[in-house]
């Protein structure tokens, strides 16, 4: 595994418990996802771990045919931009989608997703699939 800040580790070991969790600005009450060590809004560095809902909007997405190494095994996949309820935006991958159905999903744009822990060789990381 490669090596991490340790906020970033903690995100990751969260996700083995199930849980979604962000950084929220004790200052300005911004939340960051995925962690960084300082905030963007306020540039405070007091944060704080919140379990996060899990809930947001895809409001943009593109086929990628051809992943990193890592994620060549999920290809092709939708990677798409996530507004989060709480307000921080995160490029993942999102699925549970039908390739075929592109068109379709971006004509539903903006889109109810959730977010879905997935499992990978020795962790964890977190994608997102439409609600409904
Ligand atoms: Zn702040």
């Amino acid at each position: 595994m490669v090596k991490m800040q340790p906020y970033v580790k903690n995100w990751y070991d969260f996700f083995e418990e199930g849980k979604v969790m962000g950084l929220k600005c004790n200052r300005c009450g911004s939340y960051e996802f995925p962690p960084v060590a300082t905030c963007h809004n306020c540039f405070g560095t007091d944060l704080s771990w919140v379990e996060m809902s899990g809930r947001g909007k895809l409001v943009a997405f593109t086929l990628n045919p051809y992943p990193d190494p890592p994620f060549a095994e999920y290809a092709p996949f939708i990677y798409g931009e996530v507004v989060l309820e709480e307000g921080p935006a995160y490029a993942t991958m999102i699925l549970g989608v039908d390739l075929d159905k592109q068109e379709e999903l971006y004509e539903r744009l903006p889109v109810d997703v959730t977010a879905v822990i997935q499992q990978r060789d020795g962790y964890k990381f977190i994608a997102f699939e439409p609600v409904g």
